[in-house]
């Protein structure tokens, strides 16, 4: 059995006392067992962190960029075999891990950029013989808390930029599918990462604790459910630290009768099926406007039913198993619930089988129509191939619904109307959203983040959010006077 500890000071450790077990959601295989780490190993690994902060963050921007611009190569070099640890522990078909790479190298490339994200700001002559600037300086050791939908990616929106600004880092990635963080520790000490730089700290929530309220923890980074990144704010803010944290989604797809439906329902099958709707940018609501509902799912429901689902290893599969045994079982009562309060149930992923894989944890596409606000299936997040057809009748009632809705993660119309467009980009509450894209995930140029909650904390992750996160501004003002410039004032200084 395959035993996974932490990535402490450019070293795998010993195990702990405690375990989980993780398992292969294909097969339902116990694979490997991962360490839980104590608060005194968690205290150990920040001590060891805060002892590397200061020759680390004392290095030049620039030469702190070629250890990533490295680390990138290798990553690039070692893709498929971190892609198939993806597949193995998280179950997502090889190519969409191959994707979440990718999106996460973004990242990485973007912080590639940090002499010049570094720069501040410079104003001669404030006052006569006086200027000022600013600086910006890492905080010290920050912490990532990830979940376990993105292995790899959510990890990289994180700490790319951390480190790159100058802090070190602690990760504490999810206890499902731990390995491929691993695996990118040891990557960043062979790409020249200093010891104690990046560290992994494997564990649950009396690691999570520890990070929250360790005087030695200056920022903590959070993505995962709604519940967990609403405690994750509350404790580590009352302990004076910044907090980014992330939550749950409930993402809309507003269809209009003017949109291009064969594109519109290509894109669906993709955002609610991809990933196994695991992902917090899935679609999992459509409102269809008008009459457009009919049509839809005449072209939907072939699709659904054609979904080539199995073991995410398996090159031509379109979707894979959920994440554990426990998550089937609760995404399969959200679909026993909907039925139940009256929602009509077109496609029923219940019934699916794998060959040969009859232990693994799947679901095939689920698709429900005429879905109502008053429901559970449209008011929580499920978090698996459930997508709920709500009929409305105009554009107003879909905006009204949405801007009603408590996430505000991702959202996206489909109409060939510029003027509809506008006016939902304008309008809607909530923090990413596309036209005529399906999941909008801004590019790492740019910041990620939802409203209302489905984040909390002012900034959002990667981008020019995620440099202003990881860094604190120091503002100068100075002049050189010749000799003694005069006599002590009392009076407000008024830069004359
Ligand atoms: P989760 O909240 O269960 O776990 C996330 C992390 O928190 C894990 O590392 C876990 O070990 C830790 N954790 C869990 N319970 C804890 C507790 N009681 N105290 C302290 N720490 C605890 O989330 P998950 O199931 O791993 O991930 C799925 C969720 O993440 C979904 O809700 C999804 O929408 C969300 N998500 C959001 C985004 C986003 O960008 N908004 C991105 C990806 C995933």
């Amino acid at each position: 059995m395959q035993q996974i500890n932490h990535y402490i000071n450019g070293q795998h450790t010993q195990p702990s006392a405690r375990n989980a077990a993780v398992f292969e959601p294909a097969t339902g295989e116990h694979k490997a067992n991962v360490s839980l780490a104590s608060a005194l190993e968690v205290d150990a690994a920040i001590e060891l962190a805060k002892k590397a902060h200061g020759p680390w963050s004392e290095m030049t921007p620039l030469n702190r960029a070629r250890i990533l611009f490295k680390f990138k190569a290798l990553v690039e070099a070692n893709m498929d075999e971190l892609a198939a640890m993806i597949t193995r522990e998280h179950g997502k078909v090889l190519d969409d891990a191959k994707g979440e790479i990718v999106r996460g190298l973004e990242v990485v490339e973007f912080a590639c950029g940090i002499p010049h994200l570094l720069k501040g700001e410079h104003t001669e002559q404030v006052g006569g013989g006086v200027d000022a600037w600013t600086l910006n300086q890492s905080l010290g050791v920050v912490a990532g808390i990830a979940p376990f939908n993105f292995p790899v990616m959510v990890p990289m929106w994180m700490f790319p930029i951390a480190i790159a600004a100058g802090n070190t880092f602690i990760m504490k990635p999810s206890e499902k599918d731990p390995t491929s963080v691993m695996r990118m520790a040891e990557l960043l000490t062979e790409a020249g990462l200093p010891d104690g730089v990046f560290n992994v700290v494997n564990g649950d929530k009396e690691a999570v604790d520890t990070l929250l309220t360790h005087k030695d923890i200056q920022a903590v980074s959070f993505v995962g459910s709604t519940p967990i990144a609403e405690y994750i704010y509350q404790t580590a803010a009352a302990h004076g630290k910044r907090v980014q944290a992330l939550g749950g989604a409930k993402n809309h797809m507003l269809l209009m009768p003017d949109a291009d439906l064969d594109q519109a329902v290509s894109a669906l099958m993709g955002a609610a099926y991809g990933s196994a709707g695991e992902r917090c940018m899935a679609i999992s609501v459509v409102l269809a406007v008008g009459d457009v509902g009919d049509a839809l799912v005449e072209k939907l429901l072939p699709q659904i039913q054609a979904l080539k689902v199995g073991n995410g290893l398996e090159g031509e599969m379109e979707m894979g198993p959920l994440i554990s045994a426990q998550h089937l079982a609760k995404v399969r009562s959200y679909v026993d619930k909907g039925v139940s309060e009256g929602a009509t149930l077109l496609a029923d992923g219940r019934q699916l089988t794998v060959a040969d894989h009859e232990q693994g944890y799947f679901l095939g596409g689920c698709l429900f129509d005429h879905v109502t606000p008053e429901m559970t299936i449209y008011k929580e997040e499920i978090f698996g191939p459930v997508l709920a057809i709500v009929r409305v009748k105009d554009y107003a009632e879909a905006l009204t619904l949405i801007n009603e809705h408590e996430f505000g993660n991702g959202t996206a119309i489909f109409t060939q109307s510029g003027e509809a467009a506008r006016h939902f980009c304008h309008h809607v509450q909530v923090g990413m959203v596309g036209v005529n894209v399906p999941i909008p995930v801004p590019m790492a140029f740019h910041s990620f983040g939802g409203w209302k909650r489905s984040l909390f904390g002012p900034l959002h992750m990667h981008g020019p959010d995620g440099v202003r996160f990881y860094t604190k501004r120091k503002a100068i003002t100075a002049r050189w006077p010749k000799g003694n410039s005069g006599q002590a004032e009392f009076v407000m200084p008024t830069m004359k």
